[in-house]
């Protein structure tokens, strides 16, 4: 089965970590934006109907409830196994959420990133976690049964104290679904590029350090685990039967189609990019096609997974020299059958992936 994934690039605010081709755009180039989606979508030959939909961005829950519904209505298959729109939360009323519901959105993703207000504050974005609270019991009222909170490890003025609280507050909640990212300051975002200055703008001078970001990311894992929610990829923790069935076909290198500006298509063999700036995409720029070699993608895409990966008699061969490395240095696993990360290879996992490429 196939999914379709949505790019919706538009924010209420510009968040100071953020290097996405995303951000706050004038009303008229939204409008004009969603025609294009909904034309483009429309003109798509479908070979397959697929079950998964994912709305990202961007900003996707400040969508016009029309112009989502419009959206949706041109893509076949519904009702999906699973469909996603990832929301900020501020904003989520029961009006929203009903429609949501009504127009085929069976999760909700929401961008929380911290419930420490320090930490908020310093990312650009508005909610308490206060919001948090009454809008996911919005949701439930709604009948959304499957929801993912984002917390990010390594904002700034982030101490154990205050992330043991954003973890407290997700006990509380009780999502399906936690994603925790470990932050890479990009130079290219605002906060990447006061600490180049060496300003003070967004906490710039109080990020915290890798190695206490790793230990975030840790007590995470634990906390989480504690509550029945497993990691099953690197930064993806679910309850049994609560995985994103959209995203694990990333990792599995199945096929899905995106539509809109940035958005990535893949047929099982050949990947296609569309323009990432939204002028670049309104003006029909031709996406750009590319030929990944698939065995080397599948082994470190795949390694993302707890679940690891089955390698073939050749990929034993081919990467005979990293693997014995990495087992004999505790970063891998194997049961002589299947190969997986192991906890310290999860945090040191680029060291890994790097290696492989390079083979
Ligand atoms: S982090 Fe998300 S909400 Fe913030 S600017 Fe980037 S895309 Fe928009």
């Amino acid at each position: 089965m196939s999914g379709v994934y949505v790019s919706y690039p538009f924010c209420a605010q510009k968040c100071t970590y953020c290097n996405f081709a995303s951000g706050v755009f004038p009303r008229e180039l939204e409008v004009r934006y969603c025609d294009a989606l909904v034309r483009e979508i429309g003109a798509h030959s479908w070979q397959w109907t697929p079950d998964t939909v994912y709305l990202g961005g961007g900003t996707p829950s400040s969508l016009a409830p029309d112009a989502l519904r419009s959206m949706l209505d041109a893509i076949p298959g519904r009702p999906w196994a699973e469909a996603t729109i990832e929301a900020a939360p501020g904003g989520i009323t029961p009006d929203l959420a009903r429609n949501w519901v009504e127009a085929g959105l069976t999760r909700v993703s929401l961008g929380v990133q911290s419930f420490v207000e320090t930490e908020i504050r310093r990312t650009g974005r508005k909610h308490s976690a206060q919001t948090v609270f009454d809008e996911l019991t919005v949701l439930r009222d709604a009948g959304i049964r499957s929801v993912n909170i984002d917390l990010i490890a390594g904002l700034s003025a982030q101490t154990s104290e205050s992330w043991q609280e954003s973890l407290e507050w997700v006990e509380r909640l009780g999502p399906e679904h936690v994603s925790v990212y470990m932050l890479e300051v990009d130079e290219d975002s605002r906060l990447g590029k006061e600490m180049l200055l060496g300003g003070v703008r967004y906490g710039a001078m109080e990020t915290p350090s890798d190695e206490a970001t790793a230990d975030f990311y840790e007590t995470a894992v634990e906390r989480l685990r504690a509550r029945g929610i497993e990691r099953y990829e690197i930064s993806n923790f679910a309850r049994p039967g609560f995985e994103s069935l959209h995203n694990l076909k990333y990792w599995r290198l199945e096929p899905y189609v995106g539509f809109g500006a940035d958005a990535h298509s893949f047929d099982g063999r050949v990947r296609h990019q569309n323009a990432e700036e939204i002028a670049d995409y309104l003006a029909g720029i031709t996406p750009v096609e590319d030929v990944p070699h698939l065995e080397d993608e599948r082994f470190f895409v795949g390694l993302r997974l707890a679940e690891g990966i089955r390698p073939t008699p050749q990929e034993w061969l081919r990467f005979d020299q990293p693997i014995h490395r990495f087992l004999d240095s505790g970063l891998l696993e194997t049961n002589g059958v299947d190969l997986r990360l192991t906890d310290r290879g999860v945090l040191l996992s680029n060291e890994v992936f790097q290696e492989f490429l390079e083979t």
